[in-house]
C-alpha cells in the first residue's frame, strides 16, 4: 500500500485538529472545509471502503458523527442543518483511500451545493421499480 494520509494522521506522523479519539475511530477537522466545522470521521485502522469495515467500527463512526454534529450545533459554529455522508470509491468522489465520513455543518446562505444530477435528469421512479430495488437490498440485510 502507498502511504496513506489518514493513517499518518492517526499515527501522529501528520498533524490534524482532532475533535475525537475513540477505540475504533477518530475525528478531526477537514483541511479543506466545505464550511467551518467540517469534520472527518475515520476508522483508526486502515480500510479503503465502507463495506470492508467491521460493524463495531461502522457503529462507532456513526455514533461519533452524531455526537460531533450535536456538539457543533451547541457551539458557536454556524449550523442550522448538516450533510453527513461518505463518498465510497473513486467513482463516487472518494479522494483519500481511507474510508471517511463527512460531517458538514450548513447554514442559510452558505451557497454550497450538494448535487448529484441536474433537475432535468431527475426521473420519478415508479413504486414497482422502488419495491423491486428495496427487495434486492433487503435480501442482504
Ligand atoms: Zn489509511
Amino acid at each position: 500500500m502507498d502511504r496513506c494520509l489518514f493513517c499518518d494522521i492517526i499515527s501522529g506522523a501528520s498533524e490534524a485538529s482532532f475533535v475525537y479519539k475513540g477505540k475504533y475511530c477518530s475525528a478531526f477537522l477537514d483541511l479543506f472545509p466545505i464550511n467551518p466545522g467540517h469534520t472527518i470521521v475515520i476508522p483508526n485502522q486502515h480500510f479503503t471502503l465502507f463495506e470492508s469495515m467491521p460493524e463495531e467500527v461502522v457503529s462507532e463512526m456513526f455514533i461519533a458523527a452524531q455526537k460531533i454534529y450535536k456538539a457543533i450545533i451547541s457551539s458557536d459554529i454556524p449550523c442550522d442543518a448538516g450533510n453527513i455522508f461518505i463518498s465510497n470509491g473513486k467513482i463516487a468522489g472518494q479522494e483519500v483511500e481511507h474510508c471517511h465520513l463527512h460531517v458538514v455543518p450548513r447554514y442559510p446562505g452558505d451557497k454550497k451545493l450538494m448535487k448529484f444530477i441536474s433537475k432535468e435528469e431527475i426521473i420519478k421512479s415508479y413504486r414497482v421499480q422502488l419495491d423491486k430495488i428495496a427487495k434486492q437490498i433487503k435480501k442482504f440485510l
